[in-house]
């Protein structure tokens, strides 16, 4: 086991454990933010046929003169015009056989013939292509993508369960009554939240009393990919996770060199990963963006790290990175940073009321107008 760890050697730790995935098949209307198992290939050329970009007249780019024979909308099947003919046709529809170019509607029949208003059939993308690769996030393009190549369904990786377990004597779920010393319950719905943002299925546990048979009997009794616990990881009588982990569990590290954050542990509970996150919803957030995320999806990051000019001063911290919440904005092409509220790790409001962190070297402060490394959330 390892103790005070470096985040890149937390990562480092975390990553020689490993998910089993497999694939499924889900249908398009499922597949937002999933990421792609298998390369994917298109069904069809697109353009399927050649086709007009424009309002107007399909006609034959060599003739001086035309008279209108007819008309063609997206949907129908091909016309045909012959010498001194065009045809009035909508934007999508087939290009009629013989015709070379298209009249605007708003220049007149005999107007401007332009043969770059015609789609060409596969010029976008030819039968059998491949634009989608394994791996790939389906973004919101991704997913058109796949129907415009004819798969209504795509092979998808299986989503990693994973259990979030909030530790607590003290925590209430938001909507009952609170009682003299008690709080509610806040870390393990933004967890939930962050987990569905990059792709995983949380499940979320109710709160875990403060005692070692609570605590285990709640760990044997679940089955998943990953566990997520927050709280009880401190040096405190009552900080159950890490004995437990201590005493029945594998601990691969416990406590990391960051601020907020800073006694994180990872390790297997009966061949399980298992993160023991901090009970402050400061440092439960951060530390599941800086190790949890990085690990169970690199391919939906969280953040991403900009350099930015501070405007207010910010402390750093003895022998640890230093995450303060601050607020990011561009003026004038510049990244500027503010502070705007009290920064304790106990403050939620502190992560909403900013859109990313410092990230201070140990030992290092920053004043204003010093130009120091950030993170900026991703929407
Ligand atoms: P702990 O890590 O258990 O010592 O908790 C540190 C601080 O975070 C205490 O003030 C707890 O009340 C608070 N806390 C712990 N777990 C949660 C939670 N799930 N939601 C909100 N606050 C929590
Ligand atoms: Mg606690």
């Amino acid at each position: 086991m390892e103790t005070f760890v470096t985040i890149e050697r937390a990562l480092e730790i975390v990553c020689q454990s490993s998910i089993q995935y497999t694939t499924e098949s889900v249908s398009l209307g499922q597949g937002y933010n999933r990421i792609l198992s298998k390369d994917l290939q298109s069904k069809v050329d697109d353009p399927a046929f050649d086709n007009s970009a424009m309002d107007g007249w399909a006609v034959r780019s060599e003739d001086a003169t035309r008279v209108e024979i007819g008309m063609t909308t997206a949907g129908e099947a091909p016309s045909e015009i012959g010498e001194g003919e065009a045809i009035r046709i909508m934007t999508g529809a087939p290009i009629p056989k013989g015709a070379n170019a298209i009249v605007m509607v708003e220049d007149g029949i005999n107007g401007k013939a332009h043969t770059n208003f015609i789609r060409k059939r596969g010029e976008n993308l030819r039968q059998g292509e491949t634009t989608l690769t394994s791996g790939q996030v389906m973004t919101p393009a991704a997913i058109s993508l796949a129907a415009t190549m004819g798969h209504n369904t795509i092979p998808v990786r299986s989503r990693p369960k994973v259990v979030v377990i909030s530790t607590g004597d003290e925590l209430i779920s938001p909507g009952s009554e609170l009682k003299e010393g008690q709080i509610y319950e806040s870390n393990s719905y933004g967890l939930c939240a962050l987990l569905e943002k990059i792709g995983c299925k949380p499940i979320h546990h109710e709160v875990v009393e403060d005692t070692m048979d609570g605590l285990r009997n709640a760990l044997n009794s679940i089955d998943c990919d990953v566990i997520i616990t927050s709280g009880g990881v401190s040096m405190g009588d009552h900080d159950y996770v890490r004995k437990l982990m201590e005493e029945e569990g594998t601990l691969h590290f416990w406590k990391v060199a960051m601020r907020p954050g800073g006694p994180p542990l990872f390790g297997t509970w009966n061949g399980t990963p298992l993160f023991g996150l901090p009970g402050n919803p400061v440092s439960s957030h951060i530390v599941f963006q800086m190790i949890v995320a990085p690990w169970l999806s690199p391919e939906t990051p969280l953040m991403k790290t900009v350099q930015v000019e501070m405007l207010d001063p910010v402390k750093g911290a003895p022998k640890k990175a230093c995450f303060r919440r601050i607020k990011i904005t561009d003026e004038n092409g510049k990244l500027v940073a503010r502070t705007l509220t009290h920064q304790g790790s106990g403050n939620i409001h502190s992560m909403v009321a900013h859109n990313g962190l410092t990230h201070l070297p140990p030992d290092t402060d920053a004043k204003i107008g010093d130009r120091i490394e950030a993170l900026w959330f991703n929407d």
